[in-house]
């Protein structure tokens, strides 16, 4: 005979418990932030026939109590009913790892096949033995169970598959994560144990529930990231502060990848994997933190890794050998816990005004430097939201230095291009490389460029009133600004308030990377132009140059960067090069200007390079806008 379970041997206790912990998971669910994965949305499912079960066993128990006749068919059909339920739930489970894992379509096949077999198997026997009375019967003392229990052998066969799943597969997942459902697995079976032991059978339900909990702790709702092992940044605040309360010493890498975010591009599969599988290479406890699209932060215990910065280079070559299996666009930034810098938000921006200034595809080793000239950023950041703020176009912060140009046509200096400095108190003199992005990203550049078109456009009066013979001075604008919907109103605002003709200004920006970029561009040089307003593409060769898009612009003149002709002063061939598309340029009619001519040497090479215009140290280093009357000549 098989045991005998007590069938009124039954407490209400677990399952309402069970219903009570929906509820609350629920209720969690729906105030917290979740992302609606499938995997969430098989979450929750689970909840649901987990409640369910729980809901049929107290509603079984309770009719049972009332009924007096004898008559109890509804207690089996509940009994069957609380069966499909709970075997239902193991399938979930099943399914649930199967998709966590990624399992492919042949290993997952005969898997699911066998899970669903061994369900059948059991439901049908379920049904089968109660009709034919030799399972399960009640006869008012108690319950049956057949003599071969089939329940106990399919409820085992289950929790088999799952526990081959997790072994098999235990690098598929982050490894606390697995550990965190094998160890709430192992409190069920402590639990079923027992309940077993006292002849119970109301407990049953609550073992289901805990693995489950566990996964949406750590799945869902929770901060890791199963497919890279990442921790989110809001546990990174913790982290830090922890290691500084307890003065501890960490090591960060940082891992940038811009072109992958959570929404649109994900990381690919087998990148993820190398991702997840990196820092226990080298390192013992660390912990791998999610800090943004692409962007994860790898803390390194100095302790448990004395030998880290020994060990650095084995990383670093490491990461290189991985690099050219992926090839993936990337910044990578490594450096030790600094005590100036001690709050997250801090150790975050720190690492966005490091990136700001490396180029794509390279390492950056933090120094003492940086966090000088990350300081220095901060009060940066805030003199600008000052500027901006206060919306004055005459703000003595902002100062107009001039860098006149040489017209060869004419052997004289009549152009000029503008260039921002920053006047800051207590930092002085702020060069364009230490504020123009910063403004850009913080959505500031746009009142910079008021700034400095209002200054120039009062400049080019008061030197045209004086008598001199200025043609016109050309003014840098910024991508990000153009987006701005008020953009060519404000320019025309500007130029028209001080009563200069609108020839007078000259407008320069860089090629489009895109194309809802390059019709931006379109959209406002065809309006400016017919105001007047010529057009500079600046920086021409320094990007990858689209022909076909600037072909499509009116520019008036082609600014050949520096980079063109520093290029042009060792090798003959990129001489050759340059000067063709010099001379391609001049055949189409837009002028060409040499940037950073710095000797006689440089001159003489753009001039047979169909220069039309130069510009450089071997003129003038920018000056004062006020001392370009220097340079230009008072008409005759
Ligand atoms: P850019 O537009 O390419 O400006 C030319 C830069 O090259 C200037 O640096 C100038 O001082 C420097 N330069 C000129 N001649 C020579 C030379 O012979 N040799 C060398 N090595 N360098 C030379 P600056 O003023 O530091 O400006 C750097 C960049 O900052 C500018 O590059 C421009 O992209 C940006 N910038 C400057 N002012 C503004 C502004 O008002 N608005 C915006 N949006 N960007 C600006
Ligand atoms: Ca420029
Ligand atoms: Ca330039």
């Amino acid at each position: 005979m098989g045991q005998l379970i007590q069938f009124n041997n039954y407490t209400p206790v677990g399952d309402l418990t069970v219903i009570a912990t929906c509820m609350v998971v629920a209720v969690l669910l729906a105030t917290s932030y979740v992302t609606r994965t499938r995997t969430f949305r098989l979450f929750l499912n689970m909840l649901i026939y987990l409640a369910l079960a729980a809901l049929t066993d107290v509603v079984m128990h309770d009719f049972y109590t009332h009924i007096t006749d004898g008559r109890y068919t509804a207690i089996y059909v509940l009994k069957i009913i609380y069966h499909i339920l709970l075997f239902s739930l193991l399938l979930l489970y099943i399914v649930y790892f199967v998709v966590v894992l990624q399992l492919d379509r042949k290993t997952r096949r005969p898997l699911m096949v066998l899970a669903t077999v061994i369900y059948m198997i059991v439901l049908i026997n379920d049904i089968v033995s109660t009709i034919r009375k030799s399972g399960f019967r009640l006869d008012g003392s108690g319950e049956a169970v057949s003599a071969f229990n089939i329940f106990v052998i399919g409820y085992v066969s289950l929790l088999s598959i799952l526990g081959y799943l997790m072994v098999k597969y235990r690098n598929r997942v982050y490894k606390k994560a697995l550990y965190g459902v094998i160890g709430t697995a192992a409190v069920s079976l402590l639990i079923l144990f027992n309940q077993a032991k006292h002849e119970q059978s109301s407990f049953t339900v609550v073992s289901f529930m805990f693995p489950m909990i566990a996964l949406m702790y750590l799945l869902h709702s929770s901060p890791y990231d199963i497919k890279t092992g990442t921790i989110n940044a809001s546990a990174f605040s913790d982290a830090v502060s922890y290691n500084y309360l307890k003065k501890r010493t960490f090591y960060l890498i940082n891992l940038y990848l811009p072109g992958y975010s959570s929404e649109g591009k994900p990381l690919p599969k087998d990148l993820e994997a190398v991702i997840r599988a990196f820092p226990s290479r080298h390192f013992k406890k660390t912990v791998l933190f999610h800090i943004g699209n692409g962007d994860m932060l790898l803390m390194i215990s100095a302790k448990a890794n004395p030998d880290c910065e020994e060990k650095m280079q084995d990383v670093i070559n490491d990461f290189f050998k991985e690099y050219e299996i992926f090839n993936v666009d990337y910044k990578l930034i490594i450096g030790k816990s600094i005590d100036e810098i001690s709050a997250r938000n801090e150790y975050l921006s720190f690492i966005k005004d490091m990136r700001r200034n490396m180029p794509l595809n390279s390492l950056h080793i933090v120094s003492e430097k940086d966090v000088t000239l990350f300081n220095k950023s901060e009060v940066i950041i805030k003199e600008l939201e000052d500027i901006n703020r206060k919306q004055d176009i005459e703000d003595e912060r902002v100062l107009v230095y001039c860098q006149p140009v040489f017209n060869i046509m004419t052997g004289k200096y009549d152009t000029a291009e503008a260039l921002m400095r920053l006047e800051l108190p207590g930092l002085g003199m702020v060069y364009p490389d230490q504020f123009i992005s910063l403004a850009e990203e913080y959505d500031y550049i746009h009142m910079l460029t008021k700034i400095i078109l209002h200054k120039t456009c009062m400049s080019i009066k008061d030197l045209t009133d004086n008598g001199y013979d200025v043609k016109r001075i050309s003014v840098n604008v910024s991508m990000p600004e153009l987006r701005d919907e008020g953009f060519t109103d404000d320019i025309e605002g500007i130029i028209n308030a001080s009563k200069i003709p609108s020839g007078k200004i000259a407008i320069e920006i860089t090629e489009s990377q895109t194309e809802s970029d390059f019709l931006l561009v379109k959209k406002m040089i065809d309006r400016l132009k017919g105001a007047g307003i010529k057009f500079y593409l600046d920086d021409f060769g320094t990007g990858y140059s689209n022909m076909e898009r600037i072909m499509k612009l009116p520019f008036d003149i082609i600014k050949f960067d520096r980079s063109l002709v520093l290029a042009c002063q060792s090798d003959s061939r990129s001489q050759e090069i340059v000067g063709r598309l010099a001379s391609m340029f001049a055949d189409l009619d837009y002028s060409v200007l040499y940037e950073g001519v710095e000797d006689e040497a440089d001159e003489k090479r753009c001039i047979s390079m169909s220069a039309s215009y130069l510009q450089g140290y071997k003129y003038s280093k920018p000056v004062p806008i006020d001392e370009l009357k220097n340079f230009f000549c008072k008409t005759a």
